[in-house]
């Protein structure tokens, strides 16, 4: 299964990439955590995301198409991959298009969360991420069963930097400048699959995996 998961920033992607990699046996690979491990080891790369990532940014497309390329030719995305996060920009789509070509390669689908500002903004602003093992909760919506202890490992829990309200903001107004043209990218070669996001985690999976399957 090779499936690209679009959306705006807090529509739930993350977490229903969670629920598909353990569904499917495949890799997750999600940009935005190569760039917070990257930053965590102080790499140069992290260096380099940091300063983006911080105002909200996207890190340009030179740094972020190579490091996804890489990613696709290891041994074990031949099982199929999620991507979650990655393309964001038409170029990155563009690009993307050929990689796949060159690895021989086919997407079963492009599932596009989708949600309006306002919630994005109260998921945003409420999401928690464990320090040890990803896993996303939200203070409200999904709360830990203790708080600030994560339910599957025990791990802290922590709020992400680009989390505040402002940061928050300026991500959303990029997504729907330079992102969203890319629904209409994938409508247009019949790969776009709509999926609802305002309802539950459990629903919206369902829902994804039907119109997978
Ligand atoms: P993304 O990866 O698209 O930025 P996340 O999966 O991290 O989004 O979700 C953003 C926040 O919204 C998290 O705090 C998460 O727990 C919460 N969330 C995700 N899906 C839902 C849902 N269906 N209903 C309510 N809250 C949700
Ligand atoms: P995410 O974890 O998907 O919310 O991404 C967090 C941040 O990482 C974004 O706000 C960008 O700064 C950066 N990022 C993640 N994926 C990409 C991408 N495909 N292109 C450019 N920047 C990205």
């Amino acid at each position: 299964m090779r499936i690209i998961l679009m959306g705006p920033p807090g529509a739930g992607k993350g977490t229903q990439a969670e629920l598909l990699v353990e569904h499917f046996q495949i890799p997750h690979i999600s940009t935005g955590d190569i760039f917070r491990a990257a930053i965590k080891d102080q790499t140069p790369l992290g260096l380099k995301a940091k300063e983006y990532m911080d105002a909200g940014a996207l890190v340009p497309d030179e740094v972020t198409i190579g490091i996804v390329e890489e990613r696709l030719k290891k041994e074990d995305c031949q099982k199929g991959f999620l991507l979650d996060g990655f393309p964001r920009t038409v170029a990155q789509a563009d690009a993307l298009t050929k990689i796949l070509e060159s690895l021989n390669m086919t997407l079963n689908g492009v599932v596009n969360i989708e949600l309006e500002n306002e919630e994005l903004l109260q998921r945003l602003t409420g999401r928690r991420v464990c320090r040890k093992c990803g896993s996303t909760y939200h203070v409200v919506f999904n709360p830990p069963q203790n708080q600030n202890v994560c339910d599957k490992c025990g791990g802290e829990l922590y709020q992400r930097s680009d989390d505040t309200l402002a940061t928050a903001q300026n991500r959303l107004n990029v997504y729907h400048e330079q992102t969203q043209p890319l629904i209409a990218y994938y409508e247009k070669r019949n790969l776009l699959k709509r999926e609802r996001g305002d309802q539950e985690i459990k629903q919206v999976f369902h829902e994804i995996l039907n119109v997978l399957e």
